[in-house]
């Protein structure tokens, strides 16, 4: 993959001795987040999913260019409050417990996403207890991918923790017309990761469909969908984009005047902010194929190990090496990146096809920004932290 020059530059400054390290390229990131926001209608509300990078700096970014940001626990929410106050936070995820519920009523969270009927009256119970109400969506198990309309919508379904079949639906509608400190706002669905712009839009369609409907019958005016996140990102092609322009076409022949859209992306949002950069420790054959174990590992990046991915990179050349003995390297070959862990799953990316990788080269691994050092098991071995710069 290509390494931006602003990326290399930071590298050159660095020295390898100051690596491993991630760098957040701000700039890159309020780039990307402004043309998000250009792709997509105006009238649709654009909100990032704190839990695929919380980063403080990245959210004050990203506050430029969203409407709100998306917590899924009492921390997330807190941090978010601290880092972007006065904007809008909905707080969604499962296993809301009744502390994180009250604090995030204090703290005026505009939107509850609701999982289930206890957690309904949960929530009403502590906002008539705090003297408040409680603006909720409630969280639609994801519809099938085939068909539409509600038939599909209650066939499709899968079962799963997140969110209310039909029937969970149901129960909610009928605690919440005995219900004064929550308000029903309209539903929220987060169908999976992974989705295209057209099978994003297919599910949406089936959502707003049902929801204007349904709302409807339960006497919401002017219903909001939230359409969740879940927008593809490829680790295979770094070049190649999820297709917001497409997708923004499609949410604009959606949109109807009196009804809010929402959207709440993570990875696709900040994924290629991120670069995790290491130094090669050792190059070695075994058994006939290249190994380099790079300083780190899967401890500071688990994201090829939690997706089961090559992670991308490149390799910086650093022509330094003062050792009295041979520099071990390989050149024209495949070379599997492994880290520190004494595991076999420590495994960056197989068989990269190099030019030239020696011990003392720095590698430098892309789409990092995303589910990547927050996912991470840190203190496992215990070795020390990774460095953390921002390009501006
Ligand atoms: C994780 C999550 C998101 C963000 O998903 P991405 O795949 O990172 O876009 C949005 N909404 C909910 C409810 C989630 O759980």
């Amino acid at each position: 993959m290509i390494v931006p020059s602003r990326v290399l530059g930071l590298v050159r400054r660095l020295g390898p001795d100051a690596l491993p390290a991630y760098v957040y390229d701000l700039g890159a990131l309020d780039a990307h987040a402004a043309a998000i926001r250009a792709a997509l209608p105006r009238s649709v509300e654009f909100y990032y999913a704190v839990k695929a990078n919380p980063d403080a700096r990245a959210l004050r970014v990203l506050a430029r260019h969203t409407d709100g940001f998306e917590v899924s626990s009492g921390g997330e929410l807190e941090h978010a409050a601290a880092a972007v106050p006065d904007h809008p936070l909905a707080f969604g995820g499962p296993g809301k417990t009744a502390d994180e519920l009250a604090i995030a009523l204090k703290a005026g969270t505009s939107r509850f996403h609701v999982e289930s009927p206890h957690e309904l009256a949960m929530l009403d119970a502590s906002a008539r207890a705090g003297g408040t109400q409680a603006d909720v969506l409630l969280r639609v198990n994801p519809p099938g991918r085939s068909g539409g309309g509600q038939a599909q919508l209650v066939m499709g379904g899968k079962p799963s923790p997140f969110g209310m079949d039909l029937g969970l639906l149901r129960a909610c509608a009928e605690l919440l017309s005995r219900m004064d400190a929550v308000r029903l706002r309209g539903l929220h669905a987060h169908l999976a990761s992974g989705l295209e712009a057209d099978d994003l839009l297919a599910g949406a369609r089936r959502l707003v469909e049902f929801g204007r409907d349904w709302c409807a019958a339960q006497g919401v005016r002017a219903p909001e969908f939230n359409l969740g996140g879940g927008m593809a990102v490829d680790y295979a092609r770094p070049e190649a984009l999820f297709g917001w322009a497409r997708y923004g076409r499609g949410l604009a022949r959606l949109a109807r005047d009196g009804e809010t859209l929402r959207i709440e992306p993570g990875r696709a949002v900040t994924a290629y902010c991120g670069w995790y950069l290491t130094r090669v420790l050792d190059v070695k054959r075994s058994h006939g194929e290249a190994f380099a174990v790079v300083a780190g590992g899967t401890h500071h990046l688990r994201t090829p190990a939690a997706k089961g991915h090559d992670q991308p990179c490149a390799v910086i050349s650093v022509p330094d090496w003062t050792a009295p003995w041979p520099r071990p390297g390989v050149s024209a070959q495949a070379v599997t990146i492994t880290g520190q862990l004494c595991t076999p799953k420590d495994v960056l990316a197989r068989r990269v096809t190099v030019k030239r990788l020696r011990a003392g080269d720095v590698v430098a691994f892309g789409m990092a920004g995303a589910y990547a050092w927050n996912i991470s098991h840190r203190d496992f071995l215990m070795h020390p932290p990774p460095a953390f710069h921002y390009l501006t």
